[in-house]
């Protein structure tokens, strides 16, 4: 192993959306790859036919796009080793299977759905393995002409993987240390399928491993209790050498209670478990996705990135290419990642406001034209320099905007009974004219003046600024009230003043 060139894979089975914890692995992979200046391989796993969602493999490459986790090799990307789709290297998997078969190391075997469905009647725990395998019909139990009978008749099969008692599989784990288990408790899988031609994932997932030179499998905790089998298999294959060593990343944890995160946490909570949006092709039920609830793509990553991960300081805000420097993949922890889904929402905010106006104002401006105002780029980015710390997400902005835009037709009633006075039409009567003598009407232009007045009147300066703020928001919340008024301009505060004094005396 020494010497290789790093090279991981992300092997997605397209059956669906790719759920966050898919992303985080994947994530996961391409930090390693990047800080071992190592290339990223993105495979599709798609042997299982009847599992199969169209639309999922394009859905998973969008939400890669979009989190900018960009793949050196695969699916979408090119490279040496392809095709890098399962079902396009069908006739590479039989060759395989072949080998183990002459090796002795799988078998053929007959026996239909319904004879094993009634050996799982008959046998309390049934597994097809040493113990078993003989009281079965295949090529191991059955007379050699039989067996060539049989194939010859085109009867359907499946290959077997012969798993033999009494060994010990090591699994050396780059996150657990090392995994011990007795090749007893394995059975005899199914590698192969005569129905459909094609490999299981487990010998599809090793041979892939072994042809496209992978160095680390790093993937998912659901994944453990293959390890041993796939150990059993580069054995068996005579490539234990140049097996890849294998990193489980810790389960995703539901927000609260026990278990892995699921979809009905998302739903049940508020939360979405998927990068981008999904619309089921069979049930046509739509699923919300981090990219359309208005996350930032950099704000998923760094969250993902502290899932089962920490740099061991207090630091919480990275980059990609920090990540890149910081990420060790031996400090990722053994136990499952709690996801604290509001916690994704802290890193939006802190996002947002480590975006620059401009960029947060792009953002903004359709949303500000989808309400059928026109109005110039400068204007939004005044705006957004004004509210954006008040917000998670960009969609939170214009509830909170739209009266920069738009004068309010109504005033909230309970500021106007504890904020305007039976004096306030007055005073503001009288903010009129001051405001109209000012020329210079930016926002310390304005302060001067109306300070100066206020003082002069003797005047509460909370009684005219509350009655300012509801005539020209419409509310008693908002920021500076001459960042408002300078905002606005003086037609406008005019015009707003004279109508809250009309409609509220
Ligand atoms: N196709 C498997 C999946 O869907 C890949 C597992 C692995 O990385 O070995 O997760």
């Amino acid at each position: 192993m020494a010497g290789r060139k790093v090279r991981v894979r992300f092997a997605p089975s397209p059956t669906g959306p790719l759920h966050i914890g898919g992303v985080r692995t994947a994530l996961f992979n391409y930090l390693f790859a990047r800080q071992h200046h190592g290339a990223l391989v993105f495979r599709i796993e798609d042997t299982d036919t009847h599992r199969f969602v169209p639309g999922a493999e394009e859905y998973i490459l969008e939400s890669f796009k979009w989190l900018g986790i960009h793949f050196d090799e695969g699916v979408g990307f090119g490279g040496q080793f392809g095709p890098y789709r399962q079902s396009e290297r069908r006739e590479i998997y039989k060759k395989y299977v072949q080998i183990l078969l002459d090796k002795g190391k799988a078998y053929y075997a007959f026996d239909t759905p319904e004879e094993l469905e009634e050996k799982r009647k008959e046998i309390k725990n049934f597994q097809y393995d040493s113990h078993t395998r003989m009281q079965m019909r295949n090529s191991l139990s059955l007379p050699e002409d039989e067996v060539q009978r049989l194939l010859a008749a085109g009867t359907e099969y499946t290959v077997r993987f012969k798993v033999e008692p009494g060994q010990d599989v090591h699994v050396e784990d780059m996150i657990r240390g090392e995994v011990c288990v007795k090749s007893d408790i394995i059975d005899d899988k199914v590698l192969y399928k005569s129905s459909d031609e094609l490999p299981t994932y487990h010998l599809a997932n090793i041979v892939d491993d072994h042809l496209m030179e992978i160095t680390h499998v790093i993937r998912g905790e659901e994944w453990l209790p293959s390890a041993p089998l796939h150990v059993l298999l580069y054995r068996a294959f005579g490539w234990e050498d140049e097996m890849p060593r294998f990193a489980h990343l810790p389960l995703l944890l539901k927000p609260e209670g026990k278990g892995k995160l699921s979809k009905r946490d998302g739903d049940r909570l508020g939360f979405p478990v998927f990068p981008l949006e999904w619309h089921d092709p069979k049930t046509g039920e739509v699923s919300s996705g981090y990219r359309e609830s208005g996350y930032f793509p950099e704000a998923v990553i760094n969250f993902l990135a502290l899932l089962g991960w920490n740099p061991g300081t207090e630091q919480e805000l990275f980059s990609l290419d920090e990540l890149v420097k910081l990420f060790d993949i031996g400090k990722c922890s053994k136990s499952g990642a709690r996801f604290d889904y509001k916690k994704a929402v802290w890193f939006n905010h802190e996002y947002m406001l480590r975006k620059s106006d401009e960029e947060v104002s792009k953002l903004f401006a359709p949303i500000v034209a989808e309400h059928g105002i026109k109005t110039t780029p400068d204007r939004i980015e005044d705006v957004v320099r004004m509210m954006k710390d008040r917000v998670d997400f960009v969609k939170e902005l214009w509830p909170l905007c739209a009266f920069f835009f738009v004068a309010p037709s109504e005033y909230d009633a309970k500021t106007v009974k504890k904020r305007w006075k039976d004096y306030s039409a007055q005073q503001m009567t009288e903010l009129i004219d001051v405001l109209n003598g000012i020329e210079d009407f930016s926002v310390k232009g304005q302060e001067d003046t109306v300070m100066k007045w206020i003082n002069e009147k003797q005047y509460k300066l909370g009684d005219v600024m509350n009655a300012f703020r509801l005539a020209l928001v419409g509310i008693g919340k908002g920021p500076g009230m001459f960042d408002i008024s300078a905002f606005l301009g003086k037609g406008e505060c005019l015009r707003r003043l004279h109508r809250a004094i009309e409609i509220l005396k």
